[in-house]
């Protein structure tokens, strides 16, 4: 990308989100050419690198072998053909997170989406390519989509398809059919059981696509590896994941 579209874009973005005009991590009062994040905090973000598991994208650690700890612990986490994971959650990426859950900024889901995007597009993430690629958020239960206004992860999944150009599945094709606990306090067993069956895709749309779930931060998986089986028993070719952080 040029530096001139570097910069309308991160004007575009701007205009966008700045709902107080103040960056999301620190506060501190934005110039037109921070971007929707400051220079500073922007230097200070993360990315996860290097090897990664082949399942859900999160980083290997020592000793790691193709799949992480957390995947091999975990029962249908072979469901995932494979995942990306935007930010290592440490620094200012907590904030940001705690910011596009807050019900006050559903544009900076948005943002973070398209950069999402475009850093998948610059890795030539795994096989996504081609028209079967659908993308389709990790729903809300209705009465929590109420309390908050929007599903958070379905704005990174807005960002995510303008970006990368695949087509987004109507909200209503990926339903939430069983209010779920909070799960953070839940232990690794009990947070699969708490969430097993608690999703259904429609047919119609899944069938024979390649699908990409989205959600906003993965903890153990168990939430990711549920959605995909409701997905592959709707139809689906295969299921990957894209993250926008991980082990909150
Ligand atoms: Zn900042
Ligand atoms: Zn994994």
């Amino acid at each position: 990308m040029n530096r001139f579209s570097r910069m309308a874009g991160g004007l575009a973005d701007w205009l966008l989100y700045t709902p107080d005009g103040v960056c999301p991590i620190c506060r501190r009062v934005l110039f037109f050419t921070d971007d929707w994040l400051c220079a500073s905090c922007r230097s200070q973000l993360s990315h996860n690198s290097g090897e990664t598991c082949v399942r859900c994208g999160a980083s290997l650690r020592n000793g790691e072998d193709s799949v992480c700890v957390s995947c091999s612990g975990l029962d249908g986490s072979e469901m995932l053909s494979g995942g990306f994971i935007w930010l290592r959650y440490k620094s200012g990426c907590g904030a940001i997170v705690r910011r596009i859950k807050s019900g006050s900024a559903p544009q900076l889901g948005q943002i973070c989406g398209r950069e999402m995007g475009r850093e998948m597009n610059a890795g030539g993430f795994i096989e996504l390519t081609g028209p079967d690629v659908l993308i389709a958020a990790v729903p809300l239960h209705p009465d929590r989509l109420v309390e908050r206004g929007y599903n958070q992860s379905r704005m990174l999944a807005q960002g995510i398809a303008e970006t990368t150009g695949f087509e987004l599945a109507p909200e209503d094709s990926f339903r939430r059919i069983r209010k779920t606990p909070h799960q953070a306090w839940l232990g690794r067993k009990e947070r699969m059981s708490n969430i097993r069956g608690a999703f259904s895709a429609a047919p119609g749309v899944f069938s024979g696509r390649t699908v990409l779930i989205v959600d906003d931060v993965k903890t153990t998986g168990a939430t990711l590896v549920s959605a995909a089986g409701a997905i592959l028993s709707a139809g689906a070719n295969k299921v990957y994941c894209a993250c926008l952080t991980d082990a909150a």
